[in-house]
């Protein structure tokens, strides 16, 4: 139902979701498929982010061909990776080996996150229940009688008003849904923020680890065929100090660390080709309230250690849609309801969380403040025993507690 006025609109639907990141676009995907109505905000006009992550874990692939839709998926272009390694002063420490993993795609895929973002807007397309609003952005959630019942948002034509039984927060990190839900945030901290940018990449250069280790630095760099994505690891809130030892200071550790990018790191000549992507590691201590929930980034920031926020928040969605589809098939989804998700989600993102703390303490924050960075045991026993790369395999390609599809298509 939709009644229009000269500058406001107003929709009525099942389930309203705000933001069109991975949790999102697989949770409003979901429900379509099984005849919810649903409307998922984004205030982007497209998913062109830069700074997405771009791993399609072997959870999520295994999702996909439970979905059926797997083989499709695979032809868009994308890079298999199937063990991970990381260079260390030099030398190269094989980290996980995704080989043994129980699960049909035994790599991550890594594609732009805005392919694997328009693939499920494509897919929801096809069910008439789904509806995506793009340069939708929501500004404050209605509440009566105690409960949440929509949200209001802006479009470039005015301002938009979604009535809903539920409300799904999956607008990452910075979510304005909860804190206008007034959700408590549990924060913490982070020593680190990343510098992100693009270096030209001569598409010859082959097999190269992903993270790189040396003299007290630290970088990620995601092959993307013609450029590499770079993450330069700096202490939180040191870019400014950073820039005034000025860009060529900058070129020179990125041809330290990896000396294979060569010149064509001199075309990042310009501070305007770096943004600065702040870190944060928080959880909500409850992520409902009646009428509205949290997943995703929104109910936990992950940090981008071990690569696994995405996987999360897909996880997230699909215990979502696994809990709430038979109430939201029906009409309003009870409290009782919404704290089963947080019950079933919540151990895993603990699980992981902890994990990325451990790492931030003990190996990055330590390998930007003190040369040696990882104790040469620990090498050693990643190069010599194969065993030892299974369990940071399965915590990164499946993770703690993997969902799987259990709604039917309606
Ligand atoms: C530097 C960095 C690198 C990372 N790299 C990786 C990686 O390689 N692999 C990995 O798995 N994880 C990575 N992560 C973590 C990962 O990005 C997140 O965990 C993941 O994106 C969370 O997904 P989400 O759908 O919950 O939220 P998001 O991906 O943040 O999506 C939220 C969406 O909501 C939209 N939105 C926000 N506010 C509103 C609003 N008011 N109205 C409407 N729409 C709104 C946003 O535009 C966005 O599209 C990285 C994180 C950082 C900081």
């Amino acid at each position: 139902m939709s009644t229009a006025s000269q500058s406001q609109e107003t929709i009525t639907t099942r389930c309203c979701v705000v933001g069109g990141g991975p949790a999102g676009m697989m949770l409003g995907f979901l429900l379509a498929r099984s005849g919810v109505e649903v409307v998922v905000l984004e205030k982007h006009r497209d998913f062109l982010r830069d700074f997405r992550g771009d791993t399609i874990h072997p959870s999520t692939l295994e999702l996909l061909a439970e979905l059926g839709l797997l083989t499709e998926f695979l032809q868009l272009p994308h890079q298999e990776l199937r063990a991970v390694q990381a260079t260390v002063n030099g030398q190269t420490v094989p980290i996980a080996d995704f080989a043994h993993l129980p699960t049909q795609c035994k790599f991550i895929a890594f594609m732009p996150q805005w392919d694997f973002l328009n693939f499920l807007a494509a897919k929801g397309k096809q069910y008439p229940t789904f509806r995506l609003h793009l340069q939708t952005e929501a500004t404050d959630l209605m509440e009566e009688k105690g409960a949440i019942v929509g949200v209001q948002a802006t479009t470039p034509t005015g301002k938009l008003i979604i009535r809903a039984d539920l409300v799904v927060g999956t607008d990452g990190r910075n979510s304005l849904v909860r804190q206008k839900a007034g959700l408590s945030v549990q924060d913490f901290g982070v020593p680190i923020d990343v510098l992100w940018m693009r270096i030209p990449k001569d598409p010859a250069i082959g097999e190269m680890s992903l993270g790189y280790f040396k003299s007290g630095k630290f970088m990620v760099l995601i092959d993307r065929h013609d450029y590499f994505q770079c993450g330069y690891i700096i202490p939180k809130g040191q870019f400014d100090s950073i820039k005034q030892r000025g860009i060529a200071a900058l070129q020179a550790d990125i041809r330290e660390l990896a000396p294979f990018v060569g010149d064509q790191v001199n075309e990042l000549n310009s501070w305007d080709q770096v943004s600065l992507l702040t870190v944060k590691v928080d959880r909500l201590r409850q992520w409902y309230k009646p009428g509205l929930l949290c997943i995703g980034d929104a109910a936990h920031a992950m940090s981008p250690a071990g690569g696994v926020g995405v996987n999360m928040a897909i996880q997230d969605a699909v215990a979502t849609a696994n809990l709430l589809t038979g109430s939201l098939q029906e009409g309003p989804v009870g409290v009782q309801q919404l704290a089963s998700v947080q019950r079933r989600r919540q151990w895993p993102v603990r699980v992981i969380q902890a994990g990325q703390i451990a790492v931030h303490k003990r190996l990055i924050n330590a390998s930007i403040t003190q040369p040696a960075v990882v104790p040469p045991y620990i090498i050693w026993l990643f190069r010599h025993v194969p065993l030892i790369r299974r369990l940071p395999a399965y915590l990164i390609g499946i993770g703690p507690r993997p969902e799987h599809i259990r709604t039917t298509v309606n």
